[in-house]
């Protein structure tokens, strides 16, 4: 039997009645475009937060994207932000006609390298928006601090963080607002596309509100700033409703199935997550890095073990953004891990039967190749 990355089969056989019943609810609900349940999750999504204020949208993508609009990033302006993340979070800088400048990441974490942003902010520098990459934040206090001190704003992207902590926060309450997704292998995930923008500022979420709503506020059907169809839709909301009062658990088992990877690899010269302190990692993906990553890979896919590389491409060497002009060679650190790293199978309902082949696979193999 092949062991995937992520499956969701094995949690939706266990949640399936409450899944389905989210549905029929939805159906029954006589509402199926913005009605109860995307209010509802908005409420709870917020509260989970302790924010006042949370607006559903389409996607992640499309989260990151508001949030900037409503922020008030547009053409001219930049956006700091890291190129070893999913390409969704430049493509939404870009998608507002803003400019991506890059930071490299740290060799220990592989997240923002937040020393470096100071060097980078210039008097077109609208937000910094890091990435609280594979479950784990970024330093915020400096970033916060270069926020206040140049008058920009700090858009967090949480869409690998759901329920991730530093310093005993939220990830998602250390900004001017923050991106989810909701996109199904994510910590809390729908039944397809699914995100959200919380923001402790009223201003931020009424322009939210009005950017997912082709630019009216709601009800009164006229367009002051053009804007988008971005709508959480209802099914989704309803799901994730259900979904969220599970979120802590789906997040200690993940964090189990780490423990178990820790104990059965950490032996090994296979180098591990490191886990800064004062946070709190919620494992969206458990990255591994070793020098011989394609060697390893080869073997372990033969043995029905799926792998992923999250990412091996970074962003600034992407086609698509080479006119931002960062050569090979600008940001080396990401560009070496990009080469290393791979990620483990890794999901909360992964048995422990299933992880325990993995284990030994990999002990095998890593035995062979060094
Ligand atoms: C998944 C992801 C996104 C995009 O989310 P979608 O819902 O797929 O649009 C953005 N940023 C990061 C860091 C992500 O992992």
């Amino acid at each position: 039997m092949d062991i995937h990355v992520w499956d969701y089969l094995e949690e939706y056989s266990k949640e399936r009645h409450d899944i389905l019943d989210a549905v029929e609810t939805v159906f029954q609900s006589g509402q199926l475009v913005l009605g109860r349940s995307v209010r509802g999750f908005e409420e709870e999504f917020a509260a989970y937060h302790g924010l006042p204020h949370c607006t559903g949208v389409d996607n992640g993508t499309n989260a990151v994207k508001l949030a900037l609009q409503a922020l008030g990033v547009g053409p001219g302006d930049e956006v700091v932000t890291v190129s070893n993340t999913a390409a969704p979070t430049v493509v939404a800088i870009d998608a507002v006609g803003a400019k991506p400048v890059f930071v490299d990441v740290r060799p220990e974490d592989y997240l923002m390298n937040v020393d470096q942003v100071a060097d980078v902010i210039t008097d077109r520098t609208r937000c910094l928006l890091p990435v609280h990459l594979y479950g784990q934040c970024v330093d915020m206090a400096p970033l916060r601090d270069l926020a206040t001190r140049h008058g920009i704003a700090v858009l967090e992207d949480c869409a690998q963080a759901h329920g991730a902590r530093h310093h005993g926060r939220l990830a998602g309450t250390m900004g001017d607002a923050a991106a989810f997704s909701f996109y199904p292998t994510k910590v809390l995930g729908a039944y397809g596309d699914g995100g959200a923008v919380v923001t402790p500022d009223e201003k931020v979420d009424a322009a939210l509100r009005r950017l997912r709503y082709y630019g009216m506020a709601e009800r009164y059907y006229v367009v002051e700033t053009p804007g988008h169809n971005s709508r959480l839709d209802e099914v989704q909301a309803e799901i994730l409703r259900r979904k969220l009062s599970r979120l802590d658990e789906y997040v200690d088992n993940r964090r189990a199935v780490a423990r178990r990877y820790a104990e059965g690899l950490g032996d090994t010269d296979l180098v591990l997550p490191a886990v800064n302190e004062h946070n709190t990692h919620v494992y969206y993906v458990y990255v591994v890095r070793h020098p011989r990553r394609d060697a390893i890979m080869a073997e372990l896919r033969k043995q029905g073990i799926a792998l992923n590389i999250s990412y091996p491409w970074p962003v600034h060497t992407m086609t698509g953004f080479a006119h931002l002009g960062y050569g090979t060679g600008s940001l080396p650190v990401t560009e070496d891990l990009a080469g290393q790293i791979f990620s483990l199978p890794m999901y909360p309902s992964l048995p422990t039967d299933l992880q325990d082949r993995v284990i030994d696979a990999v002990r095998e193999v890593l035995a062979k190749v060094s």
